[in-house]
C-alpha cells in the first residue's frame, strides 16, 4: 500500500534520512521504533508530503506522489495521520470535527457526513458526545475523535506518530485499544510509538530507525527477543 524507495531528506545541510527503503503492504500493521530523533516523524511527515523529499519514490497504493495541485489533494487524503497532539478545531463539536472534511473535501451531504461520523463515534467508544467541544474532552477521548476523523476520510493507510505520547497513563489504553481494532478491521497502518506492548501485539513488523536510517526490520517476535542490530539491543535495554 505504501512503499518509499531510496528516501533522502535533508534539512540545509543536514542529512536526516539516508536511503529509506520501506513497504507496508495492505492490511498490515508496522511499527517504527527508534530514539528521539532519528527521524521517524520526518518519516511521516515525507509519506503525508507535509515534508518534501530531496530524492527517492514515495508510492501510496501504486500512485507515485504527486508534486503539486488536484493530484496532491487526493494523493494527501488517501493517507490519513494522527499527530502526538490531537489538533481538534476548538470552536466545532465532535461531529463537526469528524464532518467537516467529508463535506467539504468529499463533497458529501451533511446528511451523509453526520450518519457516517455517528457511526464513527460509536466506533470509537464516545457516541455520547457528539455535541460536546474538544476542551471538554479528556486527552484519550480527544485523540479518539482525531482518529475518527481522519477515518471519515476512508484513507487508504493511517499514520500514527507517537499516538499516545502526550497522554496520560490510564488514557493509553483506550486509545491503543481502538488502534488495535482498527488494525483487525484489516486497514494499513504506520505507527511510530514507545508502546512495546502494542508493538508486540499488534505489529506484522517492527522496523528499528537510528540517525536516519532503518537499522533492522524483522517481526515482533523476532525483533524483541533477539535483536541483532547493537544500537537496537542498546535501545531495547534502556525502554523496556
Ligand atoms: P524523531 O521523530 O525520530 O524524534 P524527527 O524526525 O523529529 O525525529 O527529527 C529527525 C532530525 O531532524 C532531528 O535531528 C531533528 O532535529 C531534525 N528536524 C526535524 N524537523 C526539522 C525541521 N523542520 N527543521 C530542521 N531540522 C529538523
Ligand atoms: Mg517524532
Amino acid at each position: 500500500m505504501v512503499s518509499l524507495r531510496g528516501v533522502n531528506k535533508f534539512f540545509g545541510q543536514r542529512q536526516v534520512l539516508f536511503n529509506i527503503d520501506l513497504d507496508v503492504p495492505k492490511s498490515e500493521v508496522v511499527v517504527i521504533i527508534g530514539p528521539s530523533g532519528s527521524g521517524k516523524s520526518t518519516l511521516c511527515r515525507c509519506i503525508n508530503r507535509l515534508e518534501v523529499i530531496n530524492s527517492g519514490d514515495i508510492f501510496v497504493d501504486g500512485i507515485r506522489q504527486p508534486l503539486e495541485g488536484r493530484e496532491l489533494a487526493r494523493f494527501r487524503a488517501d493517507v490519513g495521520m494522527v499527530f502526538q497532539s490531537f489538533n481538534l478545531f476548538s470552536h466545532l463539536t465532535v461531529l463537526q470535527n469528524i464532518t467537516i472534511g467529508p463535506i467539504k473535501v468529499l463533497r458529501q451531504s451533511t446528511e451523509e457526513a453526520e450518519v457516517k461520523g455517528r457511526e464513527l463515534l460509536r466506533r470509537i467508544g464516545i457516541n455520547d458526545k457528539e455535541k460536546a467541544y474538544p476542551w471538554q474532552l479528556s486527552g484519550g477521548q480527544q485523540q479518539r475523535v482525531a482518529l475518527a476523523r481522519s477515518l471519515a476520510m476512508n484513507p487508504k493507510i493511517m499514520l500514527f506518530d507517537e499516538p499516545t505520547s502526550a497522554l496520560d497513563p490510564e488514557m493509553i489504553k483506550e486509545v491503543l485499544a481502538v488502534m488495535m481494532d482498527l488494525a483487525k478491521t484489516g486497514m494499513t497502518m504506520l505507527v511510530v510509538t514507545h508502546e512495546m506492548g502494542f508493538a508486540r501485539k499488534a505489529a506484522d513488523r517492527v522496523v528499528f530507525m537510528d540517525e536516519g536510517r532503518i537499522v533492522e526490520e524483522a517481526a515482533p517476535e523476532i525483533f524483541f527477543n533477539s535483536p541483532q542490530a547493537e544500537r537496537a539491543k542498546n535501545f531495547l535495554s534502556k525502554i523496556i
